[in-house]
């Protein structure tokens, strides 16, 4: 009993013989690493996001730092993100030396505000991190505008997004790089951790290929410092297979979006922001609520998963202590802190589970 935030078993079940047979396959090839599987992943992938290149690597977080450290960003200068985000997002900016610079976010869509963004443009600053948040994509064009007045890379943090889409345009597509991550978790999930850099620059694409092997284009002979970040073969075998469903688990996922919207409009919960010109792939449905604990104990006593995303804006982490933010430097952040629950969503779902949580909401 109990219905889960997300049901991966239930997933799994769904296309259990083709998995099975990819990772039996792969065992009998026994090639690991830097293989057939991973390359054919970064083709797949590169076409279905419309870019020229795919580069497969560790993790979503590795796809950030290899891509800032790609950039020559480092020590000195500034990179600009969200502080409503996963820590990577930022992390990543402190991992290679430069510093996180935030911005406060949209109201309704909860991504950065693109109306404050050039305010915090210095001359030390050298990329952009606009993150998609929960699936729903920023305006990139409209960040890359900005990014062109001011000579700055612009490095989508699309781990959320996956076939996301703003103006028909996909996710990863516009900016000069974008991360994703295959983070069992996320829309297009591994079993284990992988990640990959989706760009149109042929010169990015070959730099990240050699630091995530060493600093290689030839094994053994080392071009410069990088890093062990390698997407394996299994992990590779088992994406191949399900970006075939992902399409479908993505609407699948707005379609239960679309009945949460049905079934509790007119409540006093606050729905998701959507913003008319993105199409989101609806990672999390998070409702807003200015009664967050009664409503997570009406959940929690009708045996329902929910979870806070998130619960501690990220510039008043105590990692990022000095950087020198304090409470009030980011009020729309900090407010969506306090109010956002995510609640079940996933293709898996099954109607009358929708209406019983619907039921528990707003009894
Ligand atoms: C998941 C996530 C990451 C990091 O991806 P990993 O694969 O877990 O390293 C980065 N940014 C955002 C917004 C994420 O949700």
């Amino acid at each position: 009993m109990g219905i889960p935030l997300l049901d991966l078993k239930a997933q799994y079940l769904t296309i259990k013989d083709e998995i099975d047979q990819a990772i039996f396959d792969v065992l009998d090839s026994s090639v690991y690493i830097l293989g057939p599987q991973m390359k054919a992943l970064e083709k797949e992938i590169a076409v279905y996001c419309g870019t020229e290149e795919a580069v497969a690597v560790g993790n979503g977080t590795d796809a950030l730092v290899l891509t800032l450290k790609a950039f020559g960003i480092g020590p000195g200068d500034e990179v600009i993100t969200t502080p409503f985000t996963f820590f990577a997002s930022a992390e990543t900016i402190a991992q290679v030396g430069a510093t996180p610079v935030f911005v406060d976010i949209d109201p309704v869509t909860l991504n950065m505000d693109l109306n404050e963004l050039e305010k915090k443009i210095t001359p030390q600053t050298k990329a952009i991190i606009p993150v998609h948040i929960f699936g729903q994509m920023v305006d990139v064009e409209r960040v890359m505008e900005i990014a062109a007045r001011h000579d700055l890379k612009v490095i989508e943090d699309a781990a959320q997004a996956i076939g996301a889409e703003y103006r028909g345009k996909k996710a990863g597509s516009i900016g000069h790089a974008a991360a994703f991550s295959f983070f069992p978790t996320k829309n297009l999930g591994a079993y284990g951790d992988a990640g990959m850099i989706v760009t149109n620059d042929k010169d990015l694409a070959s730099q990240l290929r050699m630091l995530r092997f060493h600093g290689c284009q030839t094994k053994y002979y080392h071009e410069k410092i990088g890093y062990n970040s390698r997407l394996d073969e299994m992990q590779a075998a088992i994406l191949r297979v399900k970006l075939k469903y992902l399409d479908q688990w993505n609407e699948g996922r707005r379609e239960k979006a679309k009945i949460y919207d049905q079934l509790l409009a007119g409540t006093k919960i606050q729905l998701p922001g959507r913003d008319p010109l993105a199409t989101p792939i609806y990672h999390l449905y998070v409702l807003r609520t200015e009664e967050r604990n009664a409503l997570m104990e009406k959940l929690k006593a009708g045996g329902v998963a929910n979870a806070i995303y998130y619960p501690v804006p990220l510039h008043l982490q105590r990692a990022f202590r000095s950087l020198g933010y304090k409470a009030g430097d980011f009020p729309v952040a900090e407010k969506a802190c306090e109010q956002a629950l995510a609640i079940p969503c996933y293709p898996e779902l099954g109607i009358e589970q929708q209406h019983e949580i619907a039921a528990l909401i707003k009894g």
